[in-house]
């Protein structure tokens, strides 16, 4: 039976994760996130995985075999620990199959969470990064729900193939981008935060962990995931940065 978190109690301990790329095969990185489950994260009540948990994610039926060990990982956490995951941009195509097995609830962005009278909105954070204009196109076109279904049901040589292609075109394309389009736009984070007010925003995507203190609200960049630490951010009687090592 796994335990019911209050999500308004303030004595609620919840941690909140993001941009792990795990890569099956990369076995140190996998370890640590692993590790993780077997000891932070069974301390908290509930654990948020705000997108790109995987580095990609072709579909349940191919990809839930390359992640055995971290499916099984999340699998005996849910007895103790609530997981709620988001799709990022890399594992968007988490699916119904995904959701059963580890006992992960996926949740769909932006998702509300209050903690200690304070309360957050949650999500990967590339709808925010707007100044990309390249990527924000193929991700209209990629995660549509009609791209979705026909890709979903190619061959699995196929779906390998066309993944392997794509990647190494953005691999291409971030060389010749500048920094500065790949981070946030702040215009559009104003306007979204200008939506839901007396709200702090918590999300991650852009790998540049860091608290910025804007007008009305506050933003927290979650950290990304190296093979020998990785970050996450920890509510319970107020926010901090925790390191996991
Ligand atoms: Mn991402």
């Amino acid at each position: 039976m796994s335990k019911i978190a209050e999500q308004n109690n303030s004595r609620t301990k919840t941690l909140i994760i993001s941009d792990l790329h795990l890569v099956s095969g990369e076995l140190e990185k996998t370890a640590l996130f692993i590790k993780f489950c077997q000891n932070e994260a069974k301390e908290a009540d509930q654990l948020f995985i705000l997108g790109d948990l995987f580095n990609s994610w072709l579909g349940d039926d191919l990809s839930i075999a390359n992640y055995q060990n971290v499916i099984e990982a999340l699998n005996s956490l849910s007895q103790n620990t609530n997981i709620y995951v988001m799709g990022g941009n890399r594992d968007f195509l988490l699916g119904n199959k995904f959701k059963k097995e580890p006992g992960c609830k996926i949740l769909i962005e932006p998702h509300f969470i209050d903690n200690n009278n304070k309360r957050y909105v949650l999500i990967h954070g590339d709808t925010l990064c707007t100044d990309d204009i390249d990527y924000q196109k193929l991700k209209k076109i990629l995660q549509h729900p009609i791209t979705k279904f026909i890709f979903l049901r190619l061959p699995k040589k196929l779906r390998l193939r066309l993944s392997g292609q794509l990647r190494k075109k953005s691999v291409e394309a971030q060389k010749y981008k500048s920094k500065n389009i790949m981070d946030v736009n702040t215009d559009s984070v104003d306007k979204f935060m200008s939506n839901h007010p007396n709200t702090d925003l918590i999300h991650g995507h852009t790998h540049r962990k860091r608290v910025h203190n804007n007008e009305g609200y506050t933003r927290y960049v979650l950290g990304d995931w190296y093979v020998d630490r990785g970050s996450a951010i920890k509510l319970e009687d107020g926010l901090d940065f925790i390191e996991i090592n």
